[in-house]
């Protein structure tokens, strides 16, 4: 689960982070009093979606000549004047994709005096299997350009769950930032308290893209990007109130209630598999004959006819989806339960669309019985190969 900037800092704040002031928006007549309630004379007003590259952004119905989604005003004047300008609009980021993001969230913020924009991000490094600390002194930008164009400026310290994040740890990150005096001093307790959060709160990002060193010498946590580990939900009531819905795909929100494993994708061939590994392998192949997928969806080891018939509903419901493919290997599933999860389906919204089944495994004998029984229109394919070439084949002719 990701959440907004303004949501991370508070939570960050509430671990006695260095935040700026700032009050959120959820209407543009809320702005004056929001910015009288800073101190001033500087202020920034800030675009809230689930995505980065908001300063560079653009706003689509101001045009390529308008500020873009972070933006510095002078007064309070400033602030309502951008506000009104910005709210309601739709940012497009280089993290949004063409479509952008409707602002609907304004974040204002006192303004800080920026002497340095540096990089620090948490995350589990899979290679060492630990937390680590990535950072580098080139924050501020587009950290994937720094990677690509000099990666040697990115630092990567491992973090030894045991001791948690040591002087050592704590030395080497402030060398790899060139931080001294008042910096460093303040980094002594800023980098283990972003570990504890990030620990605490079973993260599984905590950007901070930019960590900022101020002109009076101090650090200041400017920007936040922080997502949580879906796994560990459960053990954190106290986050499910910073979700905010209208940032997440609608098919992706139906999926989960019926904890189905779903990524919607920009193809138009819905796919309904069993296993993840089945599903990649799917996937391949339907971009192996030419197409694209609309989807990623794992219905899982021992779905029920209720789950499989939410899958498919939730195919079906894409208007997008052009053909569908059903390729289940019955291990611990069984054939006959697809089968009868996708008429019951059918039955109920309809099949406006091309369908081809491949059906292997347990009780597949009976699931192609009750397939070929139903009256449905549908394509039967002997194996993945035959099956992608078949949907492709239907949805482009
Ligand atoms: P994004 O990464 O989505 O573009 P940021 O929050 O990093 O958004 O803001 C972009 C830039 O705007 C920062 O790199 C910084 O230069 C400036 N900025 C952001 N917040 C402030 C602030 N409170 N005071 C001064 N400058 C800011
Ligand atoms: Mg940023």
């Amino acid at each position: 689960m990701n959440i907004h900037e303004y949501q991370g800092k508070q939570l960050l704040k509430s671990y006695g982070l260095p935040v700026a002031d700032g009050v959120a928006i959820l209407k543009a007549s809320d702005a004056e009093a929001a910015a009288k309630s800073l101190p001033g004379p500087l202020y920034v007003v800030k675009s809230q979606i689930h995505a980065g590259g908001r300063g560079k952004g653009k706003f689509k119905e101001l045009g390529p000549d308008a500020k873009g989604g972070v933006r510095l005003a002078k007064s309070v004047a400033d602030v309502v004047a951008n506000v009104n300008e910005m709210f309601g609009n739709t940012l497009v980021t280089k993290q949004t994709g063409p479509a952008g993001k409707q602002v609907n969230r304004l974040y204002i913020e006192d303004g800080a005096d920026i002497e340095r924009e540096l990089y620090l991000s948490i995350l589990v490094d899979r290679t060492v299997g630990r937390v680590a600390f990535v950072v580098s002194t080139e924050g501020g930008m587009d950290i994937e350009a720094v990677a690509h164009d000099t990666p040697e400026k990115i630092i990567t310290v491992a973090i030894d769950p045991q001791t948690g994040v040591t002087d050592k740890d704590v030395a080497a990150l402030s060398k790899a930032l060139k931080l001294d005096g008042a910096a460093a001093e303040d980094a002594r307790t800023i980098f283990p308290t972003l570990y504890k959060a990030f620990v605490e709160k079973d993260m599984s990002l905590l950007e901070v893209n930019p960590l900022i060193v101020m002109k009076n010498g101090r650090i200041r946590v400017l920007d936040a990007k922080v997502s949580f580990d879906g796994n560990a939900e459960f053990r954190h009531p106290e986050l499910a109130e910073l979700r905010d819905l209208s940032e997440e795909d609608e098919k992706e929100i139906e999926a989960s209630k019926y904890d189905l494993a779903y990524v919607a994708l920009d193809g138009n061939i819905g796919c309904m598999v069993n296993g993840a590994g089945l599903a990649m392998a799917t996937m391949d192949i339907i971009k192996l004959y030419g197409a694209e997928p609309a989807n990623f969806l794992d219905v899982g080891g021992g779905a029920s006819k209720e789950k499989v018939t939410a899958a498919f509903k939730i195919i079906t419901a894409d208007p997008a989806v052009k053909g569908i493919l059903v390729n289940i290997f019955g291990g611990i599933m069984r054939c006959d339960v697809i089968a009868e999860g996708v008429i019951a389906a059918v039955k109920e919204v309809g099949l406006k669309v091309p369908l081809v089944v491949r059906l292997e495994g347990t009780n597949v004998e009976l699931g192609k019985k009750i397939i070929n029984e139903s009256g449905l229109n549908v394509i039967s394919a002997d194996d993945l190969d035959d099956a992608a070439k078949k949907i492709v084949k239907a949805v482009k002719g």
